[in-house]
């Protein structure tokens, strides 16, 4: 693979960063992941507007105009003839020179990395017509979810829990209500009716998210932003989620139990079908 350093477009295995970046001492960085689909971006505006407000939020200098985070993106999908995956971009607030909590003064260069993931066949993940398994955990993450930090330890264990119980993911719950996925937000539908939990900071404000509810509204779909607990959402006719990477993926199953039918519904596949359909016709 070809990845892009500060600047530089280099084989994956000469390119380098310090031991002393923040990313890696402090965990002090954010990221973005856009997916491909036919050589193309999808939701690419929404993700760069995403990583400014995660960057501001961190009090982190923009490393790039909006311009060439878009070129080294569109650069990367043609050096690795990327035609369906992924790139990941990760932003961290640099070397300092040393190990220090105190943020280093002004003029430290953000660290600057991106990479491509290829998935022939993104798109048709077979999982989208039998569904995931979740089970529900405990929500143990830091406080400012809205931020999308590398600091992915707890969604990491998290995920591990759910493999080792035979699941494909895990359901965050804080205070009886369901936050999110480990890496995506949650969704059931009762009654026709789809509910997915309000943006705060509670939850990462998920691009996938936006754009869903807004192809929803426009299907005359009735959209309801509140919390659910896992008994609701074991009661519903329907569950899933959303991600960059999973767009709109059914869940079937939560701790044990099956929702709805146990099958794939019509919203959740309806859903996907729409925001393909639609995000492949906006996609840069
Ligand atoms: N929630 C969390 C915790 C995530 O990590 C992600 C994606 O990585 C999402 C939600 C979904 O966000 P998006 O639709 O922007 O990919």
């Amino acid at each position: 693979r070809t990845v892009y350093v500060n600047g530089d477009y280099l084989p994956e295995d000469q390119a380098t960063v310090s031991i002393f970046d923040r990313g890696f001492l402090m965990a002090d960085g954010v990221y973005e992941v856009v997916s491909v689909l036919d050589g193309k971006l999808l939701d690419f505006e929404g993700h760069l507007v995403r990583l400014k407000r995660s960057l501001k939020e961190l009090a982190m200098d923009n490393p790039l105009s909006d311009e060439d985070f878009l070129a080294a993106f569109r650069a990367l999908v043609d050096k690795n003839a990327i035609t369906d995956g992924l790139v990941y971009l990760q932003v961290t607030r640099g070397n300092p020179g040393d190990r220090d909590f105190a943020y280093p003064a002004a003029g430290t260069r953000p660290t600057v990395v991106m990479f491509t993931q290829s998935k022939p066949g993104l798109a048709d993940a077979p999982a989208a017509k039998t569904g995931w398994r979740v089970i529900s955990i405990e929500d143990q993450r830091w406080a400012r979810r809205d931020i999308k930090t590398v600091q992915l330890l707890y969604p990491s264990m998290a995920k591990m829990e759910a493999k080792a119980r035979g699941a494909d993911d895990a359901w965050m719950v804080e205070d009886g209500m369901v936050t999110e996925g480990t890496s995506n937000n949650a969704y059931i539908v009762k009654g026709g009716k789809i509910v997915t939990r309000a943006l705060s900071n509670d939850i990462l404000h998920g691009i996938t998210r936006a754009a869903v509810l807004r192809f929803a509204a426009e299907a005359q779909m009735q959209v309801e932003e509140r919390s659910f607990t896992i008994a609701e959402a074991q009661g519903a006719d329907e569950a899933f989620i959303t991600s960059a990477s999973a767009f709109v993926m059914p869940v079937v199953e939560i701790d044990g139990a099956a929702v709805g039918t146990g099958q794939v519904g019509p919203v959740a596949t309806r859903l996907r079908e729409i925001y393909l359909e639609e995000s492949r016709k906006a996609a840069v």
